[in-house]
């Protein structure tokens, strides 16, 4: 893309209503502009960063056997009645009528609606087990959205659910779902840990949520560092083998990691002190085994092997995929900007002609240009260096392509890695390969 035709608005002033620093960057950087209270568009490298972010998340669901579909936004309340979950809600759930006078909703979540999507299908165990996603817009009418796209009104989750045909096979589901999402946060370049969560009425230890550490975070957290260091992408496991599942879980909840709510300090204790991190945390993502509450309440049964019908054991998987942006900004960012990994980034490196219109300059940086314009952003513009420099810092870009009219006579780039500062001097065809584009 190049930058003098693109809808890329930075801004020079800090936002006076933006109180974290993701949601200044965010605003800065001109990834979202806010059309109402918690309701944000998307602008280009904003949308960029999502559609990244829902494909990772995307190929690590499949990859347990998660299969995707594509729920609407509006639900009919009558779904909601069925589950006796209409008038619990309250005030977050946004309800409307249509001409008709029939109620509805814009979802705030989908249990319900998934739930009858396999009671109008599935009538034999023999289907089961049964994962569906999608990744779709909700709405939560928060008391407080603030913090920008953390705690929108409207905002992008996956939302995931699974049907089992007994307890064993819910907890496989389950664990099935954990090693997704550690393998997902793992190449989001996000440090998300696994904490117990409360079960509520449920019971049992089957809630987790994936905490990132940031000063800014709502709920306090302690763990054991060990688990920062976990390869999760490398480690076998065989998802259609209980026993495989289960030593997988042992080893992941082997370590220590707990909110405020569920701390106990003598565990904290046992581990060592070189390894104790404590602070704030942000939830990016829930898991949560709840049974057969909702079968149960929508008369959702299936056949069982013996002729008996039974209700279907469900649990349910959430990553919230915009939240993710702003969270993953909190994790990475200097007084210059943001740092985005490798993985979620906009474009894979900004190309960055220091002086536009001198031939030599024009003509090598498009050449880098046209080796990827589409992962590439070319700072075209007539402006200076230095406001070329600060809005590259800003993006964020992982690599920036330094052009000058030295380097650019003797067919050299200089590269600087946004995360380390670091500048280094290479031949155009070595720059290239140093990010990922060589031939
Ligand atoms: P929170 O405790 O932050 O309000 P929640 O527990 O109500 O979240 P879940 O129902 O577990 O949220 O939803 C799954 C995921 O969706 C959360 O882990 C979070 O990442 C994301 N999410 C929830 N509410 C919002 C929101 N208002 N804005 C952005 N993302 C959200
Ligand atoms: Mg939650």
């Amino acid at each position: 893309m190049r930058l003098s035709r693109s809808f890329l608005p930075t801004l020079k002033e800090t936002p006076a209503d933006a109180q974290i620093v993701s949601h200044r960057l965010m605003l800065r950087a001109g990834l979202v502009r806010q059309t109402a209270s918690g309701i944000y568009a998307w602008l280009p490298a904003g949308l960029r960063v999502l559609r990244r972010i829902s494909q990772i998340v995307r190929e690590e669901q499949d990859a347990v056997g998660a299969q995707e579909v594509l729920m609407p936004t509006l639900q009919p309340a009558e779904l909601w009645k069925r589950s006796g979950r209409y008038d619990a809600y309250g005030p977050e759930m946004l309800r409307l009528t249509d001409r008709h006078e029939r109620d509805l909703l814009y979802g705030p979540t989908n249990e319900e609606m998934i739930t009858d999507l396999f009671g109008q299908s599935v009538s034999s165990y023999r289907a089961l087990p049964q994962t569906l996603y999608h990744i779709q817009w909700k709405f939560r009418d928060e008391v407080r959205p603030r913090f920008g796209v953390m705690r929108g009104r409207e905002f992008l989750m996956k939302d995931a659910y699974s049907f089992d045909a007994d307890y064993a096979g819910a907890v496989a589901s389950y664990r099935r779902m954990m090693l997704a999402y550690l393998r997902t946060f793992q190449r989001l370049g996000v440090k998300a840990i696994p904490m117990v969560a409360d079960t509520g009425p449920i019971g049992g230890e089957l809630s987790h949520e994936f905490i990132i550490l940031a000063p800014t975070g709502e709920s306090g957290v302690f763990y054991d560092g060990a688990l920062e260091e976990q390869d999760w992408l490398g480690q076998p496991v065989d998802i259609d083998d209980h026993a495989s599942l289960e030593a997988f879980f042992e080893r992941m909840t082997s370590f220590y990691a707990a909110t405020d709510e569920k701390h106990d300090e003598a565990a904290w204790a046992g581990v060592d002190p070189s390894r104790r991190r404590e602070g704030r945390g942000i939830e990016v993502g829930h898991i949560f085994y709840f049974g057969t509450k909702y079968t149960e309440a929508m008369g959702v049964s299936v056949n069982g092997a013996d002729g008996q019908s039974f209700f279907p054991e469900m649990g349910s998987y959430g990553i919230g995929v915009s939240r993710l942006v702003g969270a993953i900004i909190e994790a990475s960012h200097d007084e210059a900007g943001i740092i985005w990994p490798d993985e979620v980034a906009p474009f894979d490196a900004v190309i960055l002609n220091l002086k536009s219109g001198d031939p030599a300059c024009d003509a090598l940086c498009e050449r880098l240009y046209q080796t990827a314009p589409d992962r590439l952003l070319y700072d075209d513009r007539p402006d200076r260096a230095g406001v070329k420099f600060a809005d590259a810092d800003l993006m964020g870009h992982p690599w920036q392509l330094v052009v000058g009219p030295r380097g650019a006579a003797a067919g050299v780039v200089e590269l600087k890695r946004r995360a380390t500062g670091e500048r280094t001097e290479h031949s155009v065809e070595d720059a290239l390969s140093r990010i990922g584009l060589g031939s």
